[in-house]
């Protein structure tokens, strides 16, 4: 450039791309928090400041609402995040309705934060539609679901909560984290509302936190969360949205083959003398079979729940046996992992002690079957 310049302009300048037509065929990154204004005021794409949008994220956001068959998309930095957008877009005096076993840290959050600021919750088995129209207050707003739950694995009928949700004026959101849309898509059943921890299986790799909010049409509730996002300002950073979006191309595949391997796996066990109980719902003696057939037809999911005869104890010795699972909380990446969830929930649980909840990852299923008929011996 022009070499009277002192070298510290030099160094800034010099180092800035120029090229503007450049075509490569991966997504690049865009780490540049602030864009270039036109002379007449407009910004291109309409990027100005990353933290209102940026283009990693906004490609992140139109390959989630495409795979979940949503109009509107917002990422957030985590999955908890993401769920706090819904709750924060709810008004003082609202009440909601969650599954009696939703994941804990939703209750958490709506028992420490929430609650501070107006928002009222009642637990209910989702499972039993008599139990939700039983807890309905005049004031719910918003009936939130799980399905499959965590750790026992209960199925909640979308459809027909949606039925009567509507007819009562209440919106429905489904954390869709554990089938994700290869499986089950919530908002082509009725939802309002669908989020996701994308750390689980968008991303893929346990290598990346973030979350997400997809809305079924252009509506006020969508704004609520974009401004929510905005001004909030919990959102992932580019290199996260990277990432994900990079998980999300492979995600069908993995998905497919990890669900595969689990059923698999969860016949495997629930024909092993060692075994008290599995919970799957690809398996006839899951009590909702009927219905997990029409929730999830392509397949069951990923996470499976092994009931180990002889207690806790014998449960934490079996899982440190195994050595293609890792002791480690978390699902959906390539790794398999095991956790006996009580120890994690606490005392306070309703979980049985010797529940050992498997996330399936891409290892072959021979050899996972091989890897339980050793750590079982
Ligand atoms: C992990 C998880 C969350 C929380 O997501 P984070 O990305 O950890 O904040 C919420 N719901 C479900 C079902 C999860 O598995």
């Amino acid at each position: 450039m022009h070499p009277k310049k002192d070298i510290s302009t030099r160094a800034v300048h010099a180092a800035q791309l120029k090229e503007t037509d450049v075509r490569p065929v991966s997504t690049p990154l865009y780490l540049s928090t602030t864009y270039h204004r036109n002379p007449d005021g407009t910004y291109n794409h309409d990027y100005l400041y990353s933290r209102a949008d940026n283009p990693n994220r906004r490609t992140l956001e139109k390959a989630i609402a495409e795979l979940e068959n949503g109009a509107n998309c917002c990422a957030f930095a985590s999955g908890m995040a993401a769920i706090s957008a819904v709750f924060q877009s709810l008004e003082t005096g609202d009440h909601v309705l969650i599954p009696d076993d939703v994941y804990f840290n939703v209750e958490l959050l709506l028992r420490e934060v929430m609650q501070r600021w107006g928002l009222s919750y009642t637990a209910v088995n989702m499972a039993d539609l008599k139990a939700i129209k039983g807890a309905w207050q005049p004031t719910t707003r918003l009936i939130w679901l799980e399905t499959p739950s965590n750790p026992q694995l209960k199925l909640t009928d979308i459809a027909a909560v949606c039925h009567f949700a509507k007819a009562a004026n209440a919106l429905v959101a489904v954390d869709n984290t554990w089938p994700t849309p290869v499986l089950t898509r919530p908002l082509e059943l009725g939802a309002d509302v669908v989020v996701h921890s994308t750390t689980k299986y968008f991303g893929g790799h346990s290598d990346v936190l973030g979350g997400c909010v997809v809305l079924k049409t252009e509506n006020e509730l969508a704004q609520r969360i974009q401004t929510i996002q905005k001004y909030g300002g919990g959102v992932p950073s580019p290199f996260d949205c990277w990432l994900i979006t990079r998980g999300i191309q492979t995600l069908a595949l993995r998905v497919k083959a990890q669900t595969q391997t689990a059923q698999v796996l969860a016949e495997f066990l629930e024909a092993h003398p060692a075994i008290e109980r599995v919970i799957y719902p690809g398996l006839p003696s899951h009590p909702q079979y009927a219905l997990a057939q029409r929730l999830m037809p392509s397949g069951c999911g990923a996470m499976l729940a092994v009931l180990v005869k002889g207690g806790a104890e014998r449960a934490d010795q079996v899982a440190q046996s195994l050595m293609l699972f890792t002791v480690a909380t978390s699902l959906g990446g390539v790794e398999s992992l095991i956790e006996r969830r009580k120890a994690v929930e606490g005392p306070a649980s309703s979980t049985p002690d010797n529940l050992l909840r498997l996330s399936i990852g891409l290892e072959s299923a021979a050899d996972l079957i091989n890897d339980w008929t050793e750590a079982l011996s």
